[in-house]
């Protein structure tokens, strides 16, 4: 069987390694000039740092069993910070509350200090109001804000939920974008209790200190390890190829795999399959930008936490830092800190209209606001990603189910994060369960 896959990200490395293994003959096009999408590490100073994910959910079981199956085992790593996060508000810097889920309280108390009284007491409504109906087209705004109120909607809610989609929750699916509130309003008609539920059963928070199982994992030499590991058990089974955008679906193979982004899928799918490509223009996605800082020690004191999330509310270009050199065993140095600040957001081109040096200054300024001056950094990097985080809008499992639907009576199949789970676990679960089905 010849299958062609295109893109060389995460999702189609893994289902060619599913194919080849399975003796497929598996031929690659990745256009860029090197392999891993949007896993990608790249200099800081003399190390190597990742510009893209540097960790991924350890309770979706499908990218830690693939990185057991690889022989990488030994190499995951949990992040080390003593304190999972902060959240700044109104000129100061808060712990996030213990026991939240996806920003959303288990533990009333927790809030005092970053939640007003009235925003505390309005969100334990939640406990006593009636079931709140939920449809496709409900968001996961209008869930929450019906539930707990404004303060903790906008405090806690958006930029841990948004945070991870570089989106509003305004625009994103309450069933789709957080897959994980949305299970536990099925289990109680409070929100609060639903989650109290699921925590007692797995022992463990999201986006707050676990007690039992790591929440996340990172690997030793980053992410891009995992993309390593794939290349070299690719290479001897399969035709890879760098450098090798298509603007076609290639012919003369049994079936082809598009494991690219929705737009890019949408512009190769043109001409062959203009159905399919008009439904996934359909999906839109956000971009990022980021500056990472080698700063000397002795400039800054270090921050004890993996790092600092920035409500929306604040106005700011700065929406995250991620504090490298705390976080992980593997960025501590004696030298500096390493720290990564990140701004945009879906439906905010700020970021995108600044040049690199600008980008650099204002960055640098809302982190002096936030936390504290860096004076000159050792050694700076820009990366930006553009459109590339899909938005799973209200009604996204239905467009991507009619996405499919127009391609099922063809040979093409689309897999990647912009369809059925944006992080990387379900990106690689999609990839397997697509590359068994052209197994057959
Ligand atoms: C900054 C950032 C931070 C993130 N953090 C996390 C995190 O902490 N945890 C987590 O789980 N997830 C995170 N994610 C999401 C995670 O990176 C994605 O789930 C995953 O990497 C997507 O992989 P993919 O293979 O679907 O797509 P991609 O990695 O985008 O791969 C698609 C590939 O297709 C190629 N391509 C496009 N068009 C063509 C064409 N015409 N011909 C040939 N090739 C083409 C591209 O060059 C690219 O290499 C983050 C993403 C970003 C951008």
């Amino acid at each position: 069987m010849r299958v062609a896959v295109i893109g060389g990200g995460i999702a189609g490395l893994t289902a060619a390694y599913d194919l080849a293994n399975a003796g497929a003959d598996v031929t690659v096009f990745e256009a860029s000039d090197r392999w891993g999408g949007k896993i990608f590490s790249s200099p800081v100073g003399e190390r190597r740092v990742d510009a893209g994910p540097d960790n991924f959910l350890a309770r979706v079981p499908d990218a830690t069993a693939l990185c057991k199956e690889l022989g990488l085992g030994s190499r995951l790593t949990v992040p080390v910070a003593p304190v999972p996060a902060y959240i700044y508000r109104s000129g100061a810097l808060h712990r996030l509350p213990e026991g939240t889920m996806l920003g959303v309280p288990t533990d009333f108390s927790a809030l005092k200090g970053l939640i007003s009284e009235t925003g505390i007491e309005r969100a334990e409504l939640d406990l006593s109001l009636p079931a709140t109906p939920i449809s496709s087209a409900t968001s996961v705004d209008d869930y929450c804000r019906a539930r707990l109120g404004d303060e903790v909607t906008d405090v806690l809610v958006d930029p841990l939920v948004g945070g991870i989609n570089a989106s509003s929750i305004k625009h994103l699916s309450f069933e789709h974008g957080a897959a994980q509130l949305f299970a536990a309003a099925q289990r109680s008609p409070s929100l609060v209790e639903g989650l109290r539920a699921a925590r007692s059963k797995v022992g463990a928070t999201l986006g707050s200190a676990g007690k039992n199982e790591p929440v996340f994992y990172g690997l030793e030499g980053g992410m891009a390890t995992l993309i390593e590991a794939l290349v070299d058990h690719l290479e001897p089974r399969s035709d890879l190829r760098l450098g090798s955008p298509l603007v076609e679906l290639p012919p003369g193979f049994d079936s082809v795999i598009v494991a690219t982004e929705a737009h890019a899928a949408a512009r190769l799918m043109e001409r062959q399959q203009p159905e399919a490509s008009e439904l996934l223009h359909q999906i839109h996605h956000a971009s990022v930008a980021q500056v990472t800082m080698e700063i000397p020690k002795g400039q800054i004191e270090p921050l004890d936490a993996s790092g600092i999330l920035v409500p929306r509310t604040e106005g700011m270009l700065m929406t995250a830092c991620t504090w490298f050199s705390t976080k992980w065993a593997q960025y501590a140095s004696p030298d500096h800190f390493l720290v990564r600040i990140t701004s945009g957001r879906f439906h905010d081109q700020r970021a995108a209209l600044l040049g690199d040096t600008e980008l650099i200054n204002q960055l640098t300024r809302d982190f002096a606001t936030v936390y504290a001056d860096p004076g000159e950094p050792h050694s700076v990097r820009v990366v930006r990603w553009p459109n590339a985080f899909p938005q799973y809008q209200p009604g996204h499992a239905a467009l991507v189910d009619e996405i499919d639907e127009a391609l099922s009576e063809s040979n093409v199949k689309v897999i990647g994060n912009s369809y059925r789970g944006i992080g990387i676990p379900a990106t690689i679960k999609l990839a397997r369960q697509t590359a068994a089905a052209v197994l057959g």
